[in-house]
């Protein structure tokens, strides 16, 4: 697609998924984001989404979804953020947001930096690093309005990555496609040991413009902090492996 096509299937698709049209702002960056990543991504294995439209779709506005749960001006951390989803849509969509991206494979992070660069974002930063250990660093702890994972882990494994991440009164918010009733069920435990409360679920459709693709299912899922997370929390990667909460 050219520039004037992008802008024109940007607008319609955020049209179709009821979200507000974009800036020339938003939607350049947006076109540039696509251009580096499908550029990149024939050297750096990144996402199996190859083809322009699908990545508005599938990355951008699946992302962009999150917005709906984000408070005015929040702190952000998205842990196992790959090569930048959800934040870098979100960073570009949200200028008011900072966020953080975490993310074991240094290769991802690199992208996510050189990105970011590239596209001139301030509010948007990434480290290459465990959430297990990011998570017990001062600086880090209980020190994000926000924590999110997209693609992730199961929930009862991802409340404990999470919840250590959130500050009193924050959120985690989980995004799920369809098994999110049966993960919530398996999650109680989790939740409560890490100091959260179930809060409720957005379900959202994610549509496509193209002839018979079928309607996607969305959830987010919100749980609130509400007591500190116990300091044995999160244990190593092979204790949570082995025995998820
Ligand atoms: N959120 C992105 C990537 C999903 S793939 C997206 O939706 O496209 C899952 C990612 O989580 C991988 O990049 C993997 O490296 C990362 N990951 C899994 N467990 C992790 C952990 N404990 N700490 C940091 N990153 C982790």
């Amino acid at each position: 697609m050219d520039k004037m096509e992008y802008f024109k299937a940007i607008r319609e698709l955020f049209c179709l998924n009821g979200l507000d049209e974009p800036s020339d702002e938003v939607a350049g960056k947006l076109y540039e984001l696509s251009d580096c990543l499908l550029t990149t991504n024939k050297i750096h294995n990144l996402t199996a989404i190859k083809e322009e439209e699908d990545v508005i779709v599938k990355h951008f506005i699946d992302s962009i979804f999150l917005s709906r749960a984000l408070p005015e001006s929040s702190s952000v951390v998205d842990i196992g953020c790959g090569p930048g989803f959800p934040s870098l849509p979100l960073a570009i969509y949200r200028p008011d947001i900072t966020v953080l991206g975490v993310d074991s494979t240094s290769k991802k992070i690199n992208f996510v930096n050189l990105a970011a660069k590239a596209l001139e974002l301030d509010n948007i930063t990434a480290i290459s690093a465990r959430a297990e250990s990011v998570a017990r660093e001062k600086e880090h702890r209980e020190a994000y309005d926000v924590a999110t994972a997209r693609a992730v882990a199961a929930l009862p494994v991802l409340c404990e990555l999470c919840l250590p991440f959130v500050k009193l009164g924050g959120l985690f918010v989980a995004m799920k496609a369809q098994s999110a009733e049966e993960e919530l069920a398996a999650s109680k435990n989790a939740i409560e040991k890490c100091g959260g409360a179930y809060l409720e679920t957005i379900e959202l459709e994610l549509l496509h413009r193209k002839a018979g693709l079928p309607l996607e299912k969305r959830n987010l899922i919100l749980i609130k902090k509400i007591k500190h997370t116990p300091e044995n929390y999160p244990r190593d990667n092979a204790k949570i492996s082995k025995k998820p909460l």
